[in-house]
């Protein structure tokens, strides 16, 4: 299936909710979501009855776009998360949340997880040491994510060091300075910040 290339701003109306898909705009009242918090299209205000399924789609849809994945790569990862040991819905997202393009916005490297997956596309960023241009590389405990040296020196990484927010998640250590980032634990449920019923989407895979 292909990229979607639309609007994204649509997404997180169909969602009904923020999805950070846009980096500063979301935090800014020019956010449609704030504006206009109802489906987009002719017959976005009507009332619809939603089904079980229903439901289920929608949490499967809104966590697809807001880690931007592929619906075969969500069921790659499904089966992954159905595997290890745990609860499968939690397992999801915690994998979600080890990919380098996620890793990468969180350490506050890129406004959002669109441009972090095109920095690392360009080569922009190592792990441990080797360069990696797969966003979807599931990192592990330990993984130190990088600035390729080359690439520090590019204004767009200057301007990063001077304002970078500082804002990195309990399980990450960032050094706003060096451009490096160190994954210190897995992430916890509590660590992820999406308002995401998992089990619905646990169930729409389990059909
Ligand atoms: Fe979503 Fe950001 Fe657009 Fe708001 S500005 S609708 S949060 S992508």
């Amino acid at each position: 299936m292909a990229r979607y290339t639309g609007p994204v701003c649509r997404l997180c109306r169909r969602e009904g909710q923020k999805l950070y898909l846009k980096g500063d705009k979301c935090y800014t009242d020019k956010c449609p979501v704030s504006k206009r918090n109802f489906p987009p299209g002719q017959h976005g205000q009507s009332r619809k009855k939603v089904t079980e399924y229903g439901l289920q789609l929608r949490e499967k849809q809104k966590v697809r776009r807001f880690y931007g994945i592929q619906e075969s790569q969500m069921r790659k990862y499904f089966v992954m998360a159905d595997r290890m040991q745990g609860i499968t819905g939690e397992n999801l997202l915690k994998i979600l949340e080890l990919r380098l393009d996620n890793i990468v916005y969180r350490l506050g490297f890129a406004s959002s997880r669109a441009e972090a997956r095109q920095l690392v596309t360009h080569g922009h960023f190592t792990v441990n040491g080797n360069k990696v241009s797969i966003p979807s590389s599931v990192l592990k405990v330990g993984d130190v994510v990088e600035v390729k040296n080359r690439s520090k020196n590019s204004p767009k990484f200057k301007e990063l060091v001077e304002n970078h927010r500082g804002n990195a998640v309990r399980w990450l250590d960032v050094s706003p300075e060096e451009l490096k980032g160190r994954i210190v634990a897995e992430p916890a449920r509590e660590d992820i910040d999406i308002p995401i019923e998992e089990h619905l989407i646990v169930e729409l895979y389990s059909k």
